[in-house]
């Protein structure tokens, strides 16, 4: 990982970190985290990717952390701060982590195990001594990295093992492919124990040489002010922090109004992904900020894939063109590339692949073909060089009778709908047509399903039609703002 460093070992006063106000640069944070490296070390001779869990606040003692293990050649472990204990045993023992190194605020939570003879909880400010210099082990691209969880949005979440090449491949293509330099500066608004936050954002900007500033935790009106200093040119979230941030807006007066919108036109660059961004979320924002969103398509297990482009036409509605040095095929399901313009199952080959589940050979040996490529179980459709995502194989593309619907297809239309604020297409057993499309549907109106059934037919066939639809507050969705499609199915 040695490239990441480069940039604090060459311009140690540049500002890397600025948390909770507070300035760091890339000096410090190259400080910090030696003698991290340097007490894991001394903890523990041999820490050939051995797994340290962490439990810190996303920040400069965060970033310092995750750098150090790597220095030091263990495995990262993040452990979300927002997880409640079982979720945080699960990840302990599931990565067989033996040392964790626990954020003060978060002991507390890891009480239950403080007890737990294996496992040596080390708070983070007090117990990181000062020790003897070590030479730091050089790293084989080989080796380990960081177990990452995917968001758990189709079944428990899988631990995902990268190794070094794998995390640096998938930061490098990133670099090229959206132009980071020294002189951006982004905000960092995400968890940082998936892909999105850890490496599109924070890994980014530290190996180009940027500033990354944390808000935490996410406040819509926050985000807006931190904008309005003048200093932010990059920003990257998830579609539900697009859409909180329109509802902010549309609260502010008319002449903050013109003042937020003069601001973020002059960014260089927004970005979304983790979930379909809904085009009327990308159209609002766009009349807000200037800005046609660049979405982009990845996973825990691949980095990112498939992106549209940074100069050149970004498509509402499409995730792009495979990114430079990934292979993309759609296949069917016998794994036989489909023709042109026919949808299939997105498959991923490249050096940013992961390498295991983590303690799952079955599942690893399940989720690659024969010869090598990564069953995303995603289905797509190209059209016009650009890729179309239709959902996921198993619970947004609905068989109902001998058709296979796409419920993305679906939710779009419904979101153009005046009355509906938010809504989830999914597909419900059913004896008759194997399944049968159902629509779950924010409102804050009495919508009328009838009116809204012939609303629809004027917009989709018949067979596409929702045949039950359900009223909710909300949706049930993940960490990363996903909807959990299967705790939707059970609520019907
Ligand atoms: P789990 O694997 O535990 O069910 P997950 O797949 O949601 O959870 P992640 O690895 O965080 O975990 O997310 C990757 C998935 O997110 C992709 O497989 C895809 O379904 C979805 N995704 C990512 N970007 C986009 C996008 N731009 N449009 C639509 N879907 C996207
Ligand atoms: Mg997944």
């Amino acid at each position: 990982m040695e490239r990441l460093f480069r940039q604090a070992i060459q311009n140690p006063a540049k500002v890397a970190i600025v948390d909770q106000s507070k300035a760091y640069s890339y000096g410090e944070l190259m400080t910090s985290a030696t003698r991290i490296a340097t007490f894991l070390l001394g903890e523990k001779s041999d820490l050939n990717e051995a797994r340290v869990g962490f439990m810190v606040s996303p920040g400069f003692d965060y970033v310092a952390v995750q750098w150090g293990i790597w220095m030091a050649g263990g495995i990262a472990v993040p452990l979300c701060i927002t997880y409640p204990f079982p979720s945080l045993q699960y990840v302990i023992e599931d990565t067989g982590a033996d040392i964790i190194l626990v954020g003060p605020e978060y002991e507390e939570i890891l009480h239950p195990y403080s007890d737990y003879s294996k496992i040596r909880f080390i708070r983070l400010s007090a117990g990181i001594a000062t020790t003897e210099p070590r030479t730091l082990p050089q790293i084989n691209p080989n080796r380990g990295a960081m177990i990452l969880y995917t968001s758990g949005t189709t079944s428990l979440p899988k631990g995902v093992l990268t190794t070094h090449g794998t995390i640096e491949s998938q930061i490098s293509t990133l670099i090229e492919a959206w132009k980071w330099s020294s002189e951006d500066y982004t905000v960092c608004l995400l968890p940082l124990h998936h892909v999105h936050g850890i490496i599109n954002v924070v890994c980014c900007s530290l190996w180009a040489g940027a500033t990354v500033e944390f808000i935490h935790p996410f406040d819509a009106k926050q985000v807006f002010e931190t904008f309005m200093e003048g200093k932010v040119n990059v920003f990257m979230a998830v579609p539900t922090i697009y859409f909180k941030l329109i509802s902010q807006f549309e609260s502010e007066s008319s002449e903050r109004k013109s003042a937020i919108s003069a601001r973020l036109n002059q960014f260089r660059l927004m970005v979304s992904g983790s979930a379909a961004l809904p085009v009327s979320v990308m159209e609002k924002w766009q009349q807000i900020s200037g800005h046609y969103l660049l979405e982009r398509y990845g996973m825990t297990e691949i980095g990112m894939a498939i992106s549209n482009p940074y100069d050149g036409e970004r498509k509402a509605g499409y995730i792009g063109k495979p990114l430079p040095g990934v292979e993309i095929r759609l296949v069917d399901e016998q794994n036989v590339e489909v023709p042109f313009g026919e949808p299939g199952e997105i498959q991923v080959k490249g050096p940013s692949v992961f390498k295991e589940y983590w303690g799952k050979p079955t599942a690893t040996a399940n989720a690659f073909t024969a010869d090598g490529w990564f069953m995303t179980g995603d289905i797509a459709v190209v059209e016009q060089e650009y890729f179309r995502i239709l959902g996921r194989d198993s619970v947004d593309i609905i068989k109902s009778g001998g058709y296979k619907i796409s419920a993305l297809e679906i939710e779009e239309v419904l979101r153009t709908h005046p009355a509906i604020k938010d809504c989830g297409v999914v597909g419900l057993p059913d004896e008759e047509w194997g399944e049968l499309v159902a629509a779950a549907l924010v409102s804050d109106h009495a919508l009328d399903t009838k009116e809204l059934t012939t609303w629809l037919r004027e917009r989709i066939p018949a067979y596409k039609t929702p045949r039950k639809y359900l009223l909710l507050d909300e949706l049930p969705r993940n960490a990363m703002g996903k909807v959990v499609k299967n705790d939707l199915k059970n609520l019907f």
